[in-house]
This record gives structure tokens, C-alpha cells and sequence, in this order.
């Protein structure tokens, strides 16, 4: 199938921070947004916001406006309008009834717990059973099964046989979209040649890969970079409820995350204002400096 959306013209750099308003920006997200900037300006290209609200239950009051602001007050500033996921609903729609003339998906009942019985990866159980849409998941055909592509950063990523086979979720039950339908449609919709994220969405890139195939159009290039991790050896992360970056001293956060991410900084660069120190990065950043994924132990005081 084609999704009907217009093809990105070659050679445009598109790149995109995508920050879903579960909650404010933490020093990992704040990483991954100076990382897909610095990439985005150093090649001369776009640099996008996304707020990937679509999650209503888990969002938090005030949280996207509260992260476009942290942006600013960290010289992040972006191209274009920002665009909010819950505007985005038709052409999630527009791809599920796409795929479905198509026979390209179907029904899901499967509870979480009958998933984890059958072995945690999804078999297809539902897939001739016909179901109807009343109280169903919806999951497409895994037609693409891509188990290891090219990462930037990380280099050749494999992924498991099972997975990238896997039916995965485009609808849920819930009556709400899910990440992977609403990424890679809003990928393909804002034309992004590049994605520049956290190596936590180093497995989903594969279904996403997947569903960049499924629907025609041409995937970005991906580079993730390694998370941070705290002392106790937990991802940085809303769900765990990592605190909020302090925004009285960007300065010295900016140069805890480009430390971070592997950069030797010049002395006196903390006394510059943000947008300097963005500045400075543009032009001194390397991107080859930038560590792999591994069991990075940041420091309580970052915070
Ligand atoms: N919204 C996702 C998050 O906050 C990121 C999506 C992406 O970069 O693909 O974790
Ligand atoms: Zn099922």
C-alpha cells in the first residue's frame, strides 16, 4: 500500500524531537533533544517539535507547554510550527482504513496476561479469527520483517527473529492510538529524514522500520544515543519518575549533557549564555565522540 501522504524530496535534513507530555523534560530527554538539534544544524537542516499527546490519561497538566519553554530556556529553539499529536487523528484514521481495505490488519482480543502465557511475543492468535471491532485491538500483518538495520551511533542493530516478526499494535483497546502508528505516520507527514533519539526506542525502530515499508514511503535515518542511567542502574524515565532538569542553571546542564555525550568542553563555556553554548556546540560537536549504549552511571548532583 501508499500511505497518501507527499514523498520527502532527497537531500532536505528534516530532523525532529518528539516529547510525549507525560511529564517535564528530565537530563535524558534534555540529551536527546541537544543531540537530534546539534545533528540537525550541523547538517544544515530543520530541526523539528513534536508533542506526541496522545495519551490523555498519562499526560500531565501544563507539561507540553512546560517543555517548550524548558526548550527555550536551553537556546533550543525549533523550525516550524510545533505539532501536537492530537491534531494528527485523521491521518492516523486515514492509515488504519487504508490498512484495512488493503487486508493488511485485524482484530485483536488477546488480553496482556494470554500474551504472557503464550510466551510475551505476539503470535497472530487473533489474526483468522475475525473478530469485531467492539471492545478489539487493531494489529497489521507483518509483511516487512526487518530484524537489524544500520544505527548512526550504535552501529549494525540485530533484533530478535520472533519480534520482527511480530503483529504489533496500531489501535488499542482502549480506544486510543498507539506510539507506533501515530511515529511513523507523523515521520512520514512532516517529511523527517532523521531521527535522532534515545537507544530506549532502539527496539521499536524495528517495527517502525517495518511500518515505514508497509505504508511506501522511504524510512529516515536513525541514530540513538545511549541512555542515561542512574546509580541504581534504572533508565532515566517519566515512568520511573526521574526528577526535572533544573532550569535556574542551564548553563551547567548543557555541559553536563554534553559530557555526557562524550565532548571534551573548553573551560569558561559554562559563562556563556545558552544559546552560546548551543552555538559553541553547533561548530565544536563530534558526533563520533558520542559514547555506545552501555551501563553509564551518572551522577544524583546532575540533578
Ligand atoms: N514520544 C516518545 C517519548 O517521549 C519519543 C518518540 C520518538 O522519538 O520516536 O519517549
Ligand atoms: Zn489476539
Amino acid at each position: 500500500m501508499k500511505l497518501a501522504l507527499p514523498e520527502r524530496p532527497q537531500g532536505n535534513y528534516r530532523g525532529r524531537f518528539a516529547p510525549s507530555p507525560s511529564g517535564l523534560l528530565h537530563f535524558g530527554s534534555l540529551v536527546t533533544a541537544l543531540a537530534s538539534y546539534l545533528h540537525a544544524k550541523q547538517n544544515h537542516g530543520q530541526w523539528l517539535v513534536r508533542i506526541e499527546d496522545i495519551d490523555p490519561p498519562r499526560e500531565q497538566a501544563g507539561a507540553s507547554e512546560a517543555i517548550l519553554k524548558t526548550l527555550e530556556t536551553y537556546g533550543l529553539y525549533w523550525d516550524e510550527q510545533v505539532l501536537y499529536q492530537s491534531q494528527q487523528s485523521n491521518y492516523y484514521l486515514d492509515a488504519l482504513s487504508q490498512l484495512k481495505a488493503e487486508h493488511l490488519s485485524y482484530y485483536c482480543q488477546c488480553t496482556r496476561a494470554q500474551i504472557k502465557q503464550r510466551g510475551g511475543i505476539y503470535d497472530g492468535h487473533c489474526k483468522l479469527l475475525n473478530h469485531s471491532k467492539h471492545n478489539s485491538a487493531i494489529r497489521y500483518i507483518n509483511h516487512y520483517k526487518i530484524n537489524q538495520f544500520n544505527d548512526l551511533f550504535q552501529g549494525r542493530v540485530e533484533i530478535d527473529n520472533k519480534l520482527a516478526s511480530e503483529d504489533c499494535i496500531l489501535f488499542r483497546k482502549d480506544g486510543l492510538f498507539a506510539y507506533q502508528l501515530a511515529v511513523v505516520v507523523d515521520d512520514i507527514y512532516q517529511q523527517i529524514s532523521h531521527i535522532i533519539r534515545g537507544c530506549d526506542l532502539l527496539e521499536p525502530s524495528a517495527r517502525q522500520l517495518s511500518l515505514f515499508a508497509t505504508f511506501g514511503h522511504q524510512p529516515p535515518v536513525l541514530g540513538h544515543i545511549p541512555l542515561a542511567i542512574t546509580e541504581q542502574g534504572y533508565k532515566l524515565s517519566k515512568q520511573n519518575k526521574a526528577p526535572a532538569i533544573n532550569n535556574l542553571r542551564p548553563q551547567s546542564v548543557l555541559i553536563q549533557a554534553l559530557q555526557f555525550l562524550g565532548q571534551s568542553v573548553e573551560t569558561g563555556l559554562e559563562d556563556l549564555s545558552p544559546e552560546e553554548i548551543v552555538a559553541w556546540s553547533v561548530k565544536n560537536f563530534q558526533f563520533t565522540a558520542i559514547p555506545k549504549q552501555q551501563e553509564i552511571v551518572i551522577n544524583h548532583s546532575i540533578f
